[in-house]
């Protein structure tokens, strides 16, 4: 991921994809020009690159030659077409190629053919490296296409954001999705992630989400969600992987504005990091870290059966209980240490102290994300 100026963007097309278009049109346009020397014409700023790559990897002799056209401003393509350089050689009789690096609405198409209307040409061709189809608006013939993409704002290989991002070899897609912070806060039974989390969701603006929670809502309302998953609980085992992970798809969907999330009990399990994984995908989005409230387990049971006194949770009342969730903690869960740590996330906090003290230990964490 990349951030120009205020934006994120996530790599689209490789280098490598990029080469193997450009070669593909290169094919194609000498295949169709035969032994007739071309003037290849690239549309400037864009068009800097392709046109360099294209030109070297032409077989046959070729005039190269530029115009400088300007109709982006930011994000949105204008409807005013600037004319900056025009054509500053006699084109009558030759056969023209556009080169250009990208067209989707058509605009800057347009201004091209009012720009050859009276120039005499023999022949005017238009190539393209890049197509938005659901954007173009216009009739004129396409000649040559490099790569077909959907209609969402791109930068590199000589596209820019604001002045931003055409040195870049290879090309980035805005991300729909703007920069979210997604935590998963881990640790054992009785490390106080519930607690924590009501904290760091008011002061970063997070959505929180504890599918215990979750469970102990729908066992309280008697749904069928709730009556499978209580089943599991009072035993203090973990519900099945493909009911937690639906769930969890269903509460993240239920917020789709969220600035990000704060994921309390889940994942629990390789297979729901992996669904997690996947879920954010799907939101252009990624996992900021996993913060682990590290706590010893005698700690744990003390605070627990205390809980247990005022929460009314039936697995906050037994001891053997309370031992069974932080053994299964440690058999199933610890393996998201290793998950979150291959990707350079995961980040042990210690879990001692006073709520607020342990509150600033997070907050530090969070703010040097
Ligand atoms: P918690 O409130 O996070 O301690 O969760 C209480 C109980 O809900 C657990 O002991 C599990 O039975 C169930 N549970 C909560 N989250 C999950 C999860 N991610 N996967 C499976 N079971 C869960």
């Amino acid at each position: 991921m990349i951030k120009l100026h205020d934006l994120y963007f996530k790599p689209f097309i490789t280098e490598r994809e990029i080469a193997a278009a450009v070669e593909r049109m290169v094919q194609e346009i000498a295949a169709d020009l035969g032994d007739e020397c071309p003037v290849f014409v690239g549309i400037l700023n864009g068009s800097f690159m392709l046109v360099s790559d294209f030109v070297k990897k032409y077989p046959k002799p070729c005039e190269v030659t530029f115009i400088k056209l300007a109709s982006y401003e930011g994000l949105k393509s204008t409807d005013d077409i600037q004319r900056l350089i025009g054509i500053t050689q006699d084109l009558t009789g030759r056969t023209v190629v556009i080169l250009e690096d990208i067209i989707d609405s058509g605009k800057t198409l347009a201004e091209v053919h009012r720009i050859f209307k009276d120039e005499n040409v023999k022949e005017l061709k238009i190539a393209t490296l890049f197509f938005k189809p659901e954007a173009y608006k216009k009739d004129f013939k396409l000649h040559y296409v490099g790569i077909e993409i959907p209609d969402k704002f791109i930068v590199g290989y000589g596209l820019d954001y604001n002045g931003l991002g055409r040195d870049l070899p290879e090309v980035y897609q805005l991300k729909t999705t703007q920069h979210m912070k997604n935590l998963v806060l881990f640790g054992p039974p009785g490390a106080g992630k519930g607690t924590q989390a009501e904290f760091l969701k008011t002061k970063y603006n997070l959505v929180h989400i504890s599918t215990g929670d979750v469970f102990r809502f729908n066992i309280k309302n008697e749904t069928a969600l709730g009556m499978l998953a209580k089943s599991y609980m009072d035993k203090g085992e973990l519900v099945p992987d493909q009911v937690t992970i639906d769930m969890l798809n269903a509460e993240v969907e239920k917020n789709t504005d969220a600035n990000g999330f704060i994921f309390d009990g889940f994942p629990r399990t390789s297979a729901q990091a992996k669904a997690l994984d996947d879920l954010m995908d799907t939101k252009d989005s990624e996992i900021s870290a996993m913060i682990a409230l590290e706590v010893d387990d005698e700690i744990l049971v003390e605070r627990l059966l205390e809980r247990g006194k005022s929460s009314g949770r039936a697995d906050d009342a037994n001891e053997e209980v309370i031992r069974a969730r932080i053994a299964e903690y440690y058999k199933k869960t610890a393996i998201l240490k290793e998950y979150y740590s291959a990707q350079n996330k995961y980040i042990g906090v210690d879990g001692v102290g006073s709520i607020s003290e342990i509150t600033e230990r997070l907050s530090k964490v969070i703010d040097g994300l």
